[in-house]
C-alpha cells in the first residue's frame, strides 16, 4: 500500500541545516523501497525565525506543523539570541511548539551500539546490550503545578514554592503511551515514582497498576526513583521501557542517555494524543562547530527513524534506516565526535553520502 506523508522540516540554527539536509536525503532515499512519498515543507523556528520575522515561533510555522503528519526538528538557539528578553528567545519557540501541538509524552531511547561501546564511561560488560526507552511526562508535574513562585511570609522571609500535581487523566494518557511503546519493544514496563513519600506518586502508581489490566501482554513493575537511578548505572540491561513524571524523567533520561556516551547519536520523540509528533536529536545547535561540516548527523537521521516508527507507524522503514546507521559504523566510518583508533573520519556531508550509497545499493 502506498502512503504519502506531509512532513514539516524545522532546520533551525547552528548545525541544524547541515544535519537536517542529511536526514531528508536519507528519508527520500528509502521512500520508494517502502512505497512511501514524503512531502517536505520547510518552516522557520528558533533564531532563524527571530532574524526573519521577529518571533521564535511564527504563527504560520505552528499552522504548518499542525497540518502535517509529523514534524522533524534539528536544533535551535545560539549565543546571538541569548540576550533577548525571555519571550523572544529561541527556546521559547520550542516550548510554544510543544504546547501548541499538545506534546505530553517524550520518548528518549538509549541504546548501546556495539561499535561505540568504548564511548561510554561504564564498563563494557555493564552496558553491552543495553537498549532502553524512557517515556517522560512532559507537560505536567512539578514544572507546571500551581501554586508556584517565591512568596514573602509575614516575617518577610522568602519562601520558594513549586507543586507536584498530576490528575488521573494526565497519568492515564502518559501511561497508555508507555504501555503502547513497551508493546512495540520487549513488553516490559517499569514505572518510576516516589510513592513511599509522595501522595502524587501513590496516585501515579495506582493508575499505572489499574491501566495494566488493559495491557495483559506487558509486564509492569514499579521502582522508587532513588533506586531507579541506582539501577540505571548498576545494571541498565534490566530495563526495557521506563515511564515516569516530568521531574524524574528529566533527570533519568539524561542519565540514561549518557550510558551511551555519545550525544551525537541520540534521537527523541515528543508525542501528543492526536496530531503530529515532533522528532528531534537530544543535542543542541552546537554553535562551536556550526558551518564547519563537522557535525554528526546520525542523531538527526535516527530521529527520522523514530518518526517512521512512532509517528507514521512504518516500522520496516525505520528498521532500514537504523540498520544502515549500524552498517556505516561497522564499516569504520565516524564523525569527529566519535573519533577512535582505526576509524575513518568523515564530515557531516560525507557521512550523509556514505549512508545514501549504502541505502541505494
Ligand atoms: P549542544 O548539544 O549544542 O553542544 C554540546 C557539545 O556537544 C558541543 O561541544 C557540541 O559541539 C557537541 N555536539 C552537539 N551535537 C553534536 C553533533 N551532532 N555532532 C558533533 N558534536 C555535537 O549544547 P550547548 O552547547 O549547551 O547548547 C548550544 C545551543 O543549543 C544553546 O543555544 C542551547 O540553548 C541550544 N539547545 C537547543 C536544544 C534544542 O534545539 N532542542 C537542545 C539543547 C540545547
Amino acid at each position: 500500500m502506498a502512503y504519502t506523508y506531509r512532513i514539516t522540516v524545522l532546520a533551525g540554527d547552528g548545525i541544524g541545516p547541515e544535519i537536517m539536509a542529511v536526514a531528508v536525503d536519507v528519508l527520500q532515499a528509502i521512500a520508494p523501497r517502502f512505497n512511501l512519498t514524503f512531502e517536505f515543507t520547510p518552516a522557520l523556528m528558533g533564531g532563524c525565525a527571530i532574524d526573519a520575522v521577529g518571533v521564535p515561533l511564527p504563527e504560520e510555522t505552528l499552522e504548518t506543523c499542525k497540518n502535517s503528519d509529523a514534524v522533524l526538528l534539528a536544533a535551535i538557539g545560539g549565543t546571538k539570541w541569548d540576550t533577548l528578553p525571555r519571550h523572544l528567545r529561541p527556546e521559547t519557540g520550542l516550548l510554544a511548539l510543544r504546547s501548541g501541538l499538545g506534546l505530553f509524552a517524550n520518548l528518549r531511547p538509549a541504546r548501546i551500539l556495539p561499535q561505540l561501546i568504548g564511548a561510554s564511561s561504564l564498563k563494557p560488560e555493564v552496558i553491552d546490550g543495553v537498549d532502553l526507552m524512557v517515556v517522560r511526562e512532559l507537560t505536567g508535574g512539578i514544572y507546571f503545578g500551581q501554586p508556584k513562585g517565591v512568596f514573602a511570609s509575614e516575617t518577610g522571609e522568602k519562601r520558594g514554592v513549586n507543586t507536584m500535581a498530576y490528575s488521573e487523566s494526565e497519568i492515564d494518557r502518559i501511561g497508555r503511551v508507555a504501555f503502547e511503546t513497551a508493546r512495540k519493544r520487549n513488553k516490559k514496563l517499569c514505572s518510576v515514582d516516589k510513592a513511599n513519600v509522595l501522595e502524587v506518586s501513590q496516585l501515579w502508581r495506582d493508575r499505572l497498576t489499574a491501566l495494566s489490566a488493559d495491557y495483559p501482554d506487558v509486564e509492569l513493575s514499579h521502582l522508587y526513583v532513588d533506586n531507579a537511578a541506582m539501577q540505571l548505572v548498576r545494571w541498565p540491561k534490566q530495563f526495557d521501557t521506563i515511564v515516569t513524571g516530568n521531574l524524574f524523567g528529566d533527570i533519568l533520561s539524561d542519565a540514561a542517555a549518557m550510558l551511551t556516551g555519545s550525544i551525537g547519536m541520540l534521537p527523541s520523540a515528543s508525542l501528543g494524543a492526536t496530531g503530529p509528533g515532533v522528532f528531534e536529536p537530544v543535542h543542541g545547535s552546537a554553535p562551536d562547530i556550526a558551518g564547519q561540516n563537522k557535525a554528526n548527523p546520525l542523531a538527526m537521521v535516527l530521529s527520522g527513524a523514530m518518526m517512521l516508527r512512532y509517528g507514521l507507524n512504518q516500522p520496516a522503514a525505520a528498521d532500514a534506516i537504523e540498520t544502515a546507521v549500524l552498517s556505516i559504523l561497522d564499516q569504520g566510518y565516524r564523525t569527529a565526535d566519535l573519533a577512535a583508533p582505526d576509524t575513518t573520519i568523515l564530515g557531516c556531508q560525507e557521512m550523509g553520502e556514505a549512508l545514501l550509497k549504502l541505502l541505494c545499493q
